[in-house]
């Protein structure tokens, strides 16, 4: 099996694709098991990276103390901002907003969560909002920010294509071989199906025990040499299209994504130290590209610095991440559309789970197999938390939003919202990314508000309820008063080079 030491010894990595995800694996690889490894990354600048992914979640900072990356020297490269949640508008009705803060909000007790004792003051007359008792949520609304040495949970904003470059210098430094080369034919072993090699346009042949295709969209090897089946989402998420732009920054960066519904999707709002980004997600069924780009355009705040870029795309995911000896990373193995800011998450944790089930021998299939599953698994759930915000909508003004209030949803999804609506209850099955709060806020955000709450609740006298809601209140209050603004923590932490 000479041409196949590739399965049975696992020294030579090869990454197609340099864009977030390709960088992203090429650094925590070398970071974490380099020392015994080859690791190269090709990449092609003839077709360069997608350029979107902007937003992230907390996560990536965990990640980033893995890899050794400095938070501030880091964003002051990536002309990053501070990210405390999101704002969404015109979700559950028009003219309508709430907050998905990345926060815990008060506190819970072993027998049920926040939410529950929030509920009940309401029946004393506190009609305080929910985010009052979340430092990071009323932070984001009066625009002040502060790090995580004040305990606050960010994440960040930042331009994609200095994000990959900040990740290449540092995988380079690692040891990593970086080629630039377009990648013309994917080589496979005609006796079992495992990549042998990449060719490239230039003549050069790559030859790899694993692979990771890293190649954006066009899955290159996971599915154009490998054709591995896709299990489509298109029918919880019906957006197809997006429509990318920068502009000018018009008001200081403001330390969150804003969400705002329109008749046929939504447009986002990234705020970054010399630019913000912007652009719109929608479907193609209802309404054209150049609708969309028209709401896009009449809905800026800055001035474009660029030309409105039209992006096609499915929402799904791989049945197969892993297929034969290849792991497919970002969006060459799915694509969640950006609501939540879950992709750069999933590739995140997709790398996490190859360096936990690397094979070092030889690839066995239960091996593969349980990364498989927990792949699925992960998106799966992922996906669930966004159906959520298109489907809780009370909006019906429109077809889209007609179509998203009445699609049928996954049956997990439906038992979830039934359990709120009647106990204020969430339940979460192990190991799920967007926990009680993020649900809770999204759920009450869009206008599901629960019939009952716990009655261990109903233990405290009234007088000690409103003593504990007003205790919470006064220490988020004083947290936030403390914190400068959003603008004046970049300035004293991690101002970028003016560009
Ligand atoms: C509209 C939109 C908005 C998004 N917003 C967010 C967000 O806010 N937050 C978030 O987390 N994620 C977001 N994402 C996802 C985000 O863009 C990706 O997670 C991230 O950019 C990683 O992309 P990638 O590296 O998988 O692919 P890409 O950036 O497309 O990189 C692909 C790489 O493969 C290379 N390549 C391709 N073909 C060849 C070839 N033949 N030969 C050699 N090289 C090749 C390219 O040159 C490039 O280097 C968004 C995606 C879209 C579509």
């Amino acid at each position: 099996m000479t041409e196949h030491t590739a399965v049975n010894s696992i020294r030579k990595i090869v990454i197609a694709g340099g864009g977030t995800s390709g960088w992203l694996a090429a650094a925590a690889i070398a970071k974490v098991l380099g020392k015994n490894l080859d690791i190269t990354l090709i990449e092609s600048p003839e077709i360069g990276r997608i350029g979107v992914g902007e937003a992230t979640i907390p996560t990536l900072r965990v990640f980033h103390k893995l890899l050794g990356i400095n938070d501030m020297e880091l964003m002051a490269n990536v002309q990053g901002t501070f990210k405390l949640g999101i704002e969404f508008s015109n979700w559950a009705n028009k003219g309508d907003k709430y907050f998905h803060s990345f926060g815990l909000t008060g506190k819970e007790c072993w027998a049920c969560q926040f939410q529950h004792f929030w509920m009940a003051g309401k029946k004393y007359g506190i009609n305080i909002p929910f985010g009052d008792y979340c430092p990071e949520s009323k932070a984001a609304r009066l625009e002040k920010c502060s790090g995580e040495n004040d305990g606050v949970n960010y994440a960040y904003h930042f331009d994609a294509n200095l994000y990959a470059d900040y990740l290449k210098a540092f995988s380079v430094k690692l040891g990593v071989k970086q080629i630039e080369g377009f990648i013309e034919r994917v080589n496979v072993s005609p006796e079992n199906g495992y990549i042998d090699s990449l060719l490239l346009k230039d003549g050069q042949t790559i030859a790899g025990d694993l692979f990771l295709d890293c190649t954006g969209f066009k899955a290159m090897l996971i599915d154009g040499a490998l054709n591995t089946p896709y299990v489509p989402y298109s029918h919880y998420l019906p957006c197809d299209s997006a429509i990318a732009l920068q502009t000018e920054n018009v008001h200081s960066p403001r330390p969150y994504t804003q969400s705002i519904a329109h008749d046929f999707g939504w447009q986002w709002r990234i705020p970054l130290q010399h630019r913000a980004g912007n652009g719109l997600v929608f479907s193609s069924r209802h309404v054209s590209d150049d609708e969309a780009i028209n709401t896009l355009m009449s809905n800026l705040e800055g001035r474009p610095v660029t030309e409105p870029r039209v992006i096609k795309y499915k929402t799904g995911r791989r049945i197969k991440a892993w297929n034969k000896n290849c792991i497919a990373v970002g969006l060459a193995s799915g694509f969640l559309e950006p609501l939540e800011s879950t992709s750069i998450h999933l590739a995140m944790s997709t790398i996490y789970r190859l360096l936990r089930y690397f094979p070092q021998h030889e690839i066995s299939m239960s091996n593969v197999d349980e990364f498989n599953r927990q792949s699925s698994e992960e998106m799966d759930r992922a996906r669930n938390f966004v159906i959520l915000h298109y489907h809780a909508t009370q909006r019906e003004d429109t077809e889209f939003w007609r179509y998203c209030k009445n699609m049928e949803i996954p049956e997990i999804l439906a038992r979830r919202i039934k359990l709120f609506k009647d106990t204020g209850t969430i339940m979460l099955e192990d190991k799920e990314l967007f926990l009680n709060d993020s649900w809770v806020q999204v759920m009450m955000g869009q206008g599901i508000m629960p019939a009952a709450y716990h009655p261990v609740v109903d233990m405290m006298e009234e007088k000690e309820l409103k003593g504990f809601l007003a205790f919470l209140r006064d220490d988020v209050h004083k947290k936030v008063a403390a914190m400068p603004s959003h603008q004046e923590l970049i300035n004293k932490y991690c101002k970028a080079m003016p560009v």
